[in-house]
């Protein structure tokens, strides 16, 4: 194993990471788009609230200079302090939105978020590689646009993953639970005909119990861990895979709850029953968080992600970190070996998202 050196800001730190490893943060978002984006959308939605129909409103005119200022002072930035190669970079979760307009408003700006992640991509192909947002609408099932866009964006713009968003309602549940055939299958069917992974991501919360990042999230990971553990979707779709987030919710800390559940159930264990489909991300800013995981879950059930940037903006005052400098509690943890650390930096991304193949081949030449 060799030592890397790297700065962060005035700082020389020393990490134990294997300089051949290229680490890939299978979680990040295009955050810090201009104004103007948000600005778009709330317009839309405006009208759309007073008349009922989908207003003609002109789409925002991004620059490309916007786009790399943007993304080269936070996300690149960033990345280059922590030695991250590449992130799978979607747009930002919690304007994904999809309590809000109709299916005619949601296409008009799903495809201008996912458009603007492909610019990143374009301009910055050594930093980023995309993962789409879905037109999704409460209340109405995942189909053709829904499907039309995913399609878009795998086939066109070369996204190896999508968000997949398992309460259109913002916070309400008021759709179908994923194992509803009707509702979700023919999603499910296409996501594994395009041999894309599908990351469990909700957007914002409008139920006012729920704050987005805090619960609303975390509530979305829990909730989906156990309706795949308890309906059929892997036995009916072997092949499809779901990356779920925040560090799978509240799964890892109440794995044995689960692993009762399951066999009270008279189910197969967790290892049969979802662990050859679901896997989770990193993104639990901080070193305990990161120990149980490691601890608790198989090294190949576990991808590193931070979700930057800007989920938990803050340094922890006990460490004098980052919160989601993520990658210093996998390199530390006690659990880590240098073969672990290996899969969760990055051969299991490789081997979760498929798609990420031909990037990973054009970098090495
Ligand atoms: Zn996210």
């Amino acid at each position: 194993m060799s030592i890397v050196l790297y700065k962060k800001g005035e700082e020389a730190l020393q990490r134990p990471h294997e300089e051949t490893i290229m680490l890939i943060d299978i979680h990040g978002h295009f955050t810090t788009l201009p104004e103007s984006v948000s600005s778009f959308r709330n317009a839309q939605i405006d009208t759309f609230d007073k008349t009922g129909l989908a207003p003609d409103i002109a789409l925002p005119v991004i620059s490309d200079k916007q786009i790399t200022d943007a993304l080269e002072s936070n996300q690149i930035r960033v990345m280059k302090e922590r030695g991250v190669d590449l992130t799978v970079f979607s747009p930002k979760a919690s304007a994904m939105d999809h309590h809000r307009g109709n299916e005619q408003t949601n296409v008009v700006w799903t495809k201008l978020c996912n458009d603007l992640v492909h610019r990143a991509c374009l301009l910055f192909p050594q930093h980023f590689v995309g993962a789409c947002q879905l037109p999704q609408v409460s209340g109405q099932p995942p189909r053709d646009a829904v499907i039309e866009e995913l399609r878009r964006c795998v086939t066109a713009h070369g996204c190896v993953a999508a968000n997949l968003n398992p309460d259109p309602s913002g916070g309400y549940w008021l759709d179908p639970p994923l194992s509803d055939k009707a509702w979700w299958y023919p999603l499910f069917e296409e996501l594994v005909a395009l041999d894309v992974p599908a990351m469990i991501h909700v957007t914002g919360s409008c139920n006012p119990h729920f704050h987005t990042t805090a619960t609303h999230y975390i509530n979305a990971d829990t909730t989906a861990f156990v309706q795949f553990l308890t309906s059929t979707i892997f036995q009916d779709f072997p092949t499809l895979k779901f990356v779920i987030p925040h560090g799978g919710g509240a799964v890892p800390f109440h794995w044995g709850r689960y692993r009762g559940l399951a066999q009270d159930m008279g189910l197969p264990d967790l290892s049969e029953k979802v662990l050859k489909n679901v896997f989770f991300d990193t993104c639990v800013y901080h070193q305990a968080g990161i120990d149980l995981m490691l601890k608790v879950l198989p090294s190949e059930n576990i991808l590193f992600g931070s979700e930057i940037f800007g989920a938990i903006k803050g340094v922890d005052p006990t460490t004098g970190h980052y919160f989601d400098d993520v990658r210093r509690y996998v390199d530390q943890s006690e659990h880590g070996t240098p073969a672990i650390r290996q899969q969760i930096f990055s051969s299991n991304a490789q081997r979760v998202y498929p798609r990420l193949k031909p990037f990973l081949a054009c970098r090495a030449c």
